[in-house]
């Protein structure tokens, strides 16, 4: 059979860092970069004693991506040990959710691909990192303790490509909501996936293997369509797939062996002494407010009549969705200027989101004083880039500039006599009936007002005085 006729069942699971300033059950710092096994202490380092206690703002995030996401939050939640030895994780355990998580349920939206839905979302604390050098490996347990969620989706996925798309909307989401900053290369965005193939119209899944840490969406679906076609070749062979883990080793392009897969009882969970259960009352879960998700502001976007293409540059940072709707005023326009001027300026470092110079409120005076003729609208976009830059007030950069037009017909009314005197040929031509002559008037007049002559009064005052 060829590839063609099987198909792939992938299901994925995230590993999330949450932004809080502290860790899930003591209070060192989660700032990342910082000097190896500065930011331990006996808690999160597994001394024999310490006691963990639980972070709020940890248990917050968690509901706030759980609402997002449609899922049913627990209102009792238990804790639990998850037993494996680690270089990484010196207390021999990970305290994770395992029989009843804080959410379960839901789905994220994707685009393209609709609906793929959630088992669960579970809070669980990370483990150390361990550090391969040449001299030898080392241990960095900065990490150990830094609060996750880990958002475990159905096996809805058929395609390395969808796997990419639903975790780029994943990733977005959080990012959204303020509990993930999607960082990829510092890990803080992590996946594993599960893929398996059966042949197309069965219902039964083949064995999944699992593919770990897989840290771009490059790979992704590069290690994702390389164990697909493994797991095809393999079964025409005649082979049996193993249920195993395996590694993507993304410069040869193939994955390999690490361990045969753990069943859930090989980590022998049980129920965390230290920790009471998670009760989270109803108040607390309904007093929790939820941003829109990007697909929401997209919708919202397309339905004000911004074209799909804008609307997909604005919410693929929610730092220029936030500028957008900042502006305010007519949504097409505003997108043209965020998609346009704006990021223009930051591709060209003239301005970071991050830290903008700049009220967006006053991108519409901008607009406003090109609407009202007070400046051309090749003003208007030499104001908008200074504004960007400076912040300055659009009235104080006309008039810094010089860019105000002249729209006051009794001003205009002598440069047109002018124009009239001094070009009789032009004027007998025109009057002759070549009526393509008035952008000939007009321009010569734009030339004797330096380019600020308001060019539709210009064009009224011609066509009275030479009788229209
Ligand atoms: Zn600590």
């Amino acid at each position: 059979m060829p590839v063609a006729d099987f198909e792939p069942v992938i299901g994925l699971e995230v590993h999330a860092q949450l932004l809080t300033r502290t860790k899930i059950f003591c209070g060192c710092s989660t700032a990342f970069g910082a000097a190896p096994n500065t930011q331990v202490c006996a808690v999160c380092l597994g001394l024999p004693g310490a006691l963990p206690s639980l972070n709020r703002a940890v248990v917050e995030m968690a509901i706030k991506a759980g609402k997002a996401f449609g899922c049913k939050i627990s209102n009792r939640s238990i804790w639990a040990r998850k037993n494996y030895f680690y270089p990484d994780l010196p207390k021999g355990y990970q305290i994770s959710q395992y029989e009843i998580p804080i959410c379960a349920g839901g789905f994220v939206t994707v685009p393209g691909l609709g609906k793929i839905g959630l088992e669960r979302i579970h809070l669980e604390e990370d483990a150390g990192k361990n550090v391969h050098a040449e001299g030898g490996s080392e241990v960095d347990l900065n990490r150990s303790g830094t609060p996750l969620i880990e958002i475990v989706g159905k096996p809805e996925l058929r395609s390395a490509e969808d796997a990419s798309e639903y975790l780029k909307s994943l990733r977005l989401a959080l990012i959204y909501l303020g509990i993930n900053d999607g960082n990829l290369e510092e890990g803080s965005f992590r996946c594993d996936a599960n893929v398996s193939v059966r042949p197309r119209g069965a219902e039964k899944f083949g064995t999944r293997v699992e593919l770990k840490n897989i840290n771009s969406f490059r790979f992704v679906r590069q290690a994702i369509d390389y164990e697909i076609g493994r797991q095809v070749e393999a079964i025409e062979k005649g082979e049996k797939i193993r249920q195993e883990t395996r590694l993507f080793d993304h410069e040869k392009g193939v994955s390999r062996a690490m361990r045969s897969k753990e069943e859930a009882n090989d980590y022998r969970y049980f129920p965390e002494p230290d920790l009471p259960p998670l009760v989270v009352a109803q108040e607390w879960i309904d007093s929790v407010a939820v941003p829109k998700l990007p697909n929401q502001v997209m919708d919202e976007l397309l339905a004000a009549g911004v074209p799909a293409a804008d609307a997909r540059t604005l919410i693929a940072d929610p730092r220029l969705a936030s500028v957008h709707r900042r502006i305010g005023g007519d949504p097409r326009r505003a997108a043209l200027f965020v998609v346009g001027e704006l990021a223009r300026a930051v591709n060209e470092k003239e301005a970071d989101l991050g830290t903008l110079k700049f009220d967006p409120l006053l991108v519409l005076e901008v607009f406003r004083l090109q609407d009202s003729g007070a400046i051309s609208s090749t003003a208007a976009k030499e104001v908008l880039a200074e504004l960007i830059r400076s912040g300055k007030a659009p009235q104080q950069i006309v008039q810094e500039k010089g860019l105000a037009q002249v729209s006051d017909s009794g001003a205009l009314e002598a440069v047109v006599d002018a124009v009239i005197a001094r070009n009789p040929g032009e004027v007998e031509k025109y009057k002759g009936g070549k009526k393509n002559l008035l952008g000939f008037f007009v321009g010569q007049a734009m030339k004797d007002l330096k380019g600020k002559g308001n060019p539709g009064v210009l064009n009224g005052l011609f066509k009275s005085k030479l009788g229209e």
